[in-house]
């Protein structure tokens, strides 16, 4: 296998893949590593993706894979880039297998670590009754009795956001509030600010949320926000700026701060869905190839 490439793509999800389609279909010899562990991989189904919804993501992610792997300029490995090196023109990555590879550009595709609250029964439940997002899973739970787990200013626009889709939903702030609970529950949105200390399931398939205080709220589906964090350090590591909200600071091209490396998908925004990190995967894979010719 060659070790020169046109493009390296750190990150070989949605993102990654997308761009590498962009790349092949442009003759664009291009490498794509990937650790295998998309941040969606804990769903049962992605929704909000037209053509594709309800699908399984993984499924989604192996069709993506079979229809960019066609490309002969696109190879993939399995693997996890550990150290970034070089500037643009000449970039060298090395892989948790011991390999070196070069390249003139560098796409990172590389998402976010979602970091869950330590609750008893929350990682069971991750991505199939415990949700972060009313836009992937709100519709398949719609007027089910739903929790929220939140405790800041964004308690407002969520209880809203959600109550769109309940009228049963009850807000757990996890110990005392730090906003206008008499607001909230004037909207019929119970407040209960008793700890939580666990998720009682069966599965992954939420039963209730149990207070210290012994109470038992029945609960189909359970609403957090996770501490996002890169996923991948090497961004930073070779000098690339993140933005105050910790995203990857990109331009309208996707270009980071340092040239020659662009970036794609979740390591670079707030709006998390397959569709936007496809088509920033698109767009990228134009920009680099543009760049290319200069
Ligand atoms: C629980 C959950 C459910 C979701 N459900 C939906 C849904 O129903 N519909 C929807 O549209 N969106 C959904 N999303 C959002 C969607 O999954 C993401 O927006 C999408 O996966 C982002 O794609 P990405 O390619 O940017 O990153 P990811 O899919 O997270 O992939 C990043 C890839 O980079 C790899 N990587 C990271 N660092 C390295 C490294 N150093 N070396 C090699 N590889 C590396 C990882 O292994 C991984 O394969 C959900 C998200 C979560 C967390």
């Amino acid at each position: 296998m060659r070790t020169h490439f046109d493009v390296l793509i750190i990150g070989g999800s949605y993102a990654g893949l997308s761009a590498a389609m962009v790349l092949g279909r442009s003759l664009r010899h291009t490498l794509i590593i990937d650790g295998g562990d998309p941040c969606n991989k804990r769903t049962p189904h992605a929704h909000n993706f037209i053509t594709q919804d309800g699908d399984p993501p993984l499924e989604i992610a192996a069709r993506a894979r079979e229809q960019v792997l066609a490309y002969a300029h696109v190879s993939r490995i399995e693997d996890q880039a550990t150290e970034l090196r070089g500037a643009d023109g000449a970039f060298t990555v090395s892989t948790a297998a011991g390999t070196s590879y070069t390249a003139r550009k560098v796409v990172f595709a590389t998402g976010l670590h979602d970091g869950l609250p330590d609750i008893p029964g929350v990682l069971e439940c991750w991505g199939k009754t415990v949700i972060h997002c009313p836009y992937c899973h709100g519709y398949e739970y719609r007027s089910e009795p739903t929790g929220l787990l939140l405790n800041n200013d964004h308690v407002p626009f969520m209880t809203r956001l959600i109550g769109n889709l309940t009228d049963e939903l009850t807000l757990f702030t996890n110990g005392p509030a730090t906003f206008d609970v008499a607001e909230i529950e004037a909207r019929g949105v119970g407040v209960l600010q008793e700890p939580i200390r666990e998720l009682e399931h069966d599965g992954g398939d939420l039963r209730a949320v149990c207070l210290a205080d012994g109470t038992a709220v029945p609960l189909t589906a359970l609403y957090l926000h996770p501490h996002l964090s890169q996923k991948c350090p090497l961004p930073e590591a070779i000098g690339c700026t993140l933005n105050e909200d910790g995203f990857l600071q990109v331009d309208d091209y996707g270009l980071t701060t340092v040239p020659g490396i662009y970036a794609a998908g979740d390591c670079t925004t707030m709006l998390r869905s397959v569709a936007y990190a496809t088509g920033s995967g698109n767009k990228v894979g134009a920009m680099v190839n543009a760049g290319l010719l200069l």
